[in-house]
């Protein structure tokens, strides 16, 4: 009898095989401020009115295939342009995969701005489709005569450009976006998982290009733990993968959810804008830290390069003082000694910043 590594071996392909399992790390017991989740609960009364819509769940019935009426109400709270169309993903990472299903084939390539979101690369990869990162500049701007060349040469199937960016949380020019494109071959999709925290969102443009899909998630606004997400553009290519999506993709507690928060969207607003303000105050505390270089943010975290102590060190003892937050030193050449930090309530703000003070010493 073979063992399983050997039929691993014979039939995971190798590409799978030499990749790595993404790993969430344990937070138990510390502040949580490494994954840009909301960090407030939402108003008792608000949560009763949650459970008793949840009573009318079947769980014995498959899902609303389509959700109809939940879409209506995403295009109507999100401002998604008239004509465009929707279609609803288990998260927006899912309908990551699913644009990369649709367009996958070994020589279609995928094209995105470096560092930016990892799932572009990790679905990429895992489905055999060649990736470019191209570098951002050091101030983590777009740096458009490198991307337009590498569109060039590559002649990309997907562009992804997520802005605000994941991992450094700034929001890309607008004329550098449009210039994107305009020199795309294939589909560019606007990765909008931040617009809650943002002064600027692009889902205009949908009505100007007919290559242009937008996404958004209602993730990082609050709902985290219902794993939806959204993208909108023109029915045609919401036909196509509407055809890859999987009949039942979008759960019965899920879209009886999403419904009753789209009727109380004010009350995620509420939050959105205290997380803005908090973000403010947090990055001038941290501007004021010696040995501490803070980036501008138009989304719920901050991206900090430490200079006083090695980036790795500064974790560890962060997590000794019961606070959690996410390293990127590894991530990307440009992110030496970098780490991330999620806005959280202004009482967990100020204990991770006196975690650091403390570690600095
Ligand atoms: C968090 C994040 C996502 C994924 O969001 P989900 O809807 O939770 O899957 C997508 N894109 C970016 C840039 C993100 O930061």
């Amino acid at each position: 009898m073979s063992s399983a590594k050997n039929r691993i071996e014979r039939w995971v392909r190798p590409a799978i095989r030499a990749m790595q399992a993404y790993h969430v790390p344990d937070a138990t017991g510390l502040v949580k401020l490494d994954a840009m989740e909301n960090p407030y609960s939402c108003p008792l009364e608000v949560r009763e009115a949650w459970l008793s819509a949840l009573r009318m769940a079947e769980l014995n019935r498959y899902p609303d295939p389509d959700a109809a009426a939940v879409k209506d109400k995403l295009k109507e709270v999100m401002q998604v342009p008239e004509r465009q169309s929707l279609l609803m993903g288990n998260g927006s990472d899912e309908i990551i995969q699913m644009i990369l299903t649709l367009m996958a084939a070994p020589d279609h390539c995928v094209v995105a701005p470096e560092p930016g979101f990892v799932m572009y690369r990790i679905l990429s990869e895992i489905l055999g489709m060649p990736y470019f990162g191209v570098p951002l500049k050091a101030d983590f701007t777009l740096d458009l005569a490198a991307m337009l060349d590498v569109i060039e040469q590559s002649r990309p199937a997907v562009v992804f450009i997520a802005s605000p960016n994941n991992p450094t949380g700034n929001l890309f020019h607008r004329a550098d976006i449009i210039r994107i494109i305009e020199h795309s071959p294939g589909l560019v999709v606007l990765d909008e998982a931040y617009t809650a925290f943002a002064s600027d969102n692009c889902m205009d443009l949908l009505d100007r290009y007919e290559h242009l899909l937008v996404m958004r998630t209602l993730s990082k606004a609050g709902l985290a733990g219902l794993r939806t997400g959204f993208v909108a553009g023109p029915d045609a290519w919401l036909g196509e993968l509407d055809k890859i999506r999987l009949p039942y993709n979008v759960n019965v507690l899920s879209q009886l959810s999403v419904s009753f928060f789209l009727e109380h969207y004010d009350v995620l607003e509420e939050q959105a804008g205290h997380i803005r303000r908090d973000r403010n105050i947090l990055y001038q505390a941290l501007e004021r830290i010696k040995g501490i270089d803070v980036y501008p943010s138009d989304a719920n975290f901050l991206l900090f390069r430490t200079r006083a102590q090695p980036a790795g060190v500064l974790h560890n003892s962060l997590r000794e003082r019961g606070i959690l937050i996410k390293i990127l030193q590894e991530a990307h050449p440009l992110l030496d000694q970098c780490l991330r930090v999620t806005v959280g309530t202004p009482d967990e703000n100020e204990r991770f910043l006196a975690a650091l003070q403390d570690s600095l010493g």
